[in-house]
């Protein structure tokens, strides 16, 4: 065999688990046909929160005006924030390619697929490797309806040449809320269309509720209840109908409709690999295919597609199979964040999930972060905890409001650890914090669940 392992897709989850094996020892192979460091890198997480970034400066430079600043803004330069943006992310990308470099494994800038269980084509060259790891991630997708290719995607939207006059979002997952924030905050008139009642569909409904609030706060148009007719060109105009017939036009329309595994095209059929209705690897907790040697990671197995799983799975793959230590990654308390205007942040059970277990004490909190009482911005954060009556624990919690993903990610050490709403009221507050809130919570808000206790 020409490598001990060869992994497929020089995304988070493979350039981790790559980089790692190579580390431990093993000869490594890497492909990848577009760009080193995957989507998160290039066309997704790090971009993206790039620009959230520069819609805040815009923010604040309105908001300095309450603490007496005066400051003239004038009109967002986007071409000068996509090339400062390109810059950086050419600038990551070679790191990833020096990371696999350093570490012993070899490299190849090419597109690889299965010939026969052991056996790739990679960029027409033939390798065999023993085992093989199939981290290809995912792509977005747009929906089934008439015109749909005259829309953009997310892939799209971080090369546009130019800021739209008036954008339409359509769907109201992840990207649709952050993009809609993002477009809003540099300039655009931008509209939100979703099938559902409120954005964010499997949040808890205090945040998906607070979230419609500041995306109307920010200026966002909301159309809820509204699912997707059609799209049509006029011109370089674009025209979509949609809900009850309705009909708007836009410079651009964006479908953030969500993501599809990448495994088409790879030979996974050769190689014996199943895949299930929507395309995804099947795997096994320890990440195995249905080809014992074979392993799939990352968002192509479409099960909680976030970096920090891809790469913790990468992780404890070249762990288990090259150094000596099998283990698993624990699914259980993902954190996350929805880098929407302000963000959102979670970790733990929704309200709805928890009281479908049993009764649990509910804490909610909503107020005036302190610097918008000066600047005057229409502004508000939600905080609030899940606990567990019997055991008293606390077994989620979700913030809406500047700083949330900071604030949620030493929370959910908490959460993971099993901390009680004890060991949360013990804990001294720093002040003045939105994030003492999460400790200073004393009045329970409502129980949910008791229907499910009584049974
Ligand atoms: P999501 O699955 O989060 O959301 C898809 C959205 O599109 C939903 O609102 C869905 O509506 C809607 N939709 C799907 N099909 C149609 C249709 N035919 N017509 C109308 N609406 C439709 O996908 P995203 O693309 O936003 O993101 C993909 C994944 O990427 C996320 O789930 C997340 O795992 C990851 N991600 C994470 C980020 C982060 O951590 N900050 C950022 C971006 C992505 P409905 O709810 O009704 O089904």
């Amino acid at each position: 065999m020409d490598f001990d392992l060869f992994v497929i897709g020089g995304g988070s989850a493979g350039v981790r688990c790559a980089r790692i094996a190579a580390g431990h020892g093993a000869r490594v192979g890497v492909a990848e046909e577009r760009f080193w460091g995957g989507t998160c890198v290039n066309i997704g997480c790090v971009p993206k929160k790039l620009l959230v970034q520069a819609g805040e400066y815009g923010a604040w430079a309105d908001d300095a005006a309450g603490f007496g600043w005066t400051i003239i803004k004038e009109k967002h330069d986007w071409p000068a924030l996509i090339a400062a943006k390109d810059r950086e992310i050419t600038r990551l990308e070679g790191i990833y390619r020096k990371l696999l470099n350093n570490a012993g494994a070899t490299i190849f800038d090419a597109r690889a697929t299965f010939i026969d269980p052991h056996t790739l084509d990679v960029g027409g060259k033939r390798v065999t490797a023993e085992k093989i790891v199939i981290a290809t991630g995912g792509h977005p997708e747009r929906p089934p309806i008439p015109g749909a290719e005259l829309g953009i995607i997310s892939d799209d939207a971080f090369f546009l040449k130019q800021m739209p006059e008036r954008i339409i979002v359509c769907g109201s997952g992840y990207i649709a809320v952050e993009f809609a924030g993002i477009f809003q905050a540099l300039g655009a008139e931008t509209h939100l269309v979703y099938r559902q009642p409120l954005p964010l569909r499997g949040f808890d409904h205090d945040m998906r509720e607070s979230l419609a609030e500041a995306l109307a706060a920010q200026g966002v148009i909301l159309h809820p209840r509204c699912p997707l007719g059609k799209l049509e060109a006029a011109g370089e105009k674009r025209i979509l109908t949609f809900g009850d017939n309705e009909k708007l036009s836009a410079d651009l329309v964006f479908f953030a409709t969500g993501r599809k595994p990448n495994t088409s095209g790879l030979g996974l059929d050769k190689a014996g690999v199943a895949v299930n209705a929507s395309g995804a690897v099947v795997v096994s907790s320890k990440r195995q295919t249905s080809q014992p040697h074979i392993f799939a990671i990352g968002d192509v197995t479409d099960h909680i597609n976030l970096t920090p799983v891809a790469t913790a799975e990468g992780h404890a793959l070249a762990d288990t199979l090259f150094g000596g230590n099998p283990r698993e990654v624990s699914l259980r308390n993902v954190p996350s964040a929805v880098f929407s205007t302000p963000p959102i942040s979670t970790v733990g059970l929704t309200e709805e999930e928890a009281s479908a277990m049993g009764p649990v004490d509910v804490y909610v909190t909503k107020f005036t972060p302190m610097r918008h009482n000066l600047s005057g911005r229409n502004r508000k954060t939600t905080m609030k905890l899940i606990v567990d009556q019997a055991t008293q624990k606390v077994v989620g919690a979700h913030m809406l409001g500047e700083d949330a993903p900071e604030i949620i990610q030493g929370i959910a050490i908490a959460v993971v650890m099993g901390a009680t709403k004890q060991d949360f009221d013990r804990t001294i507050g720093i002040h003045p914090t939105a994030a003492e809130e999460f400790v200073t919570l004393r009045t329970r808000t409502r129980v949910a669940g008791v229907a499910k206790a009584a049974e």
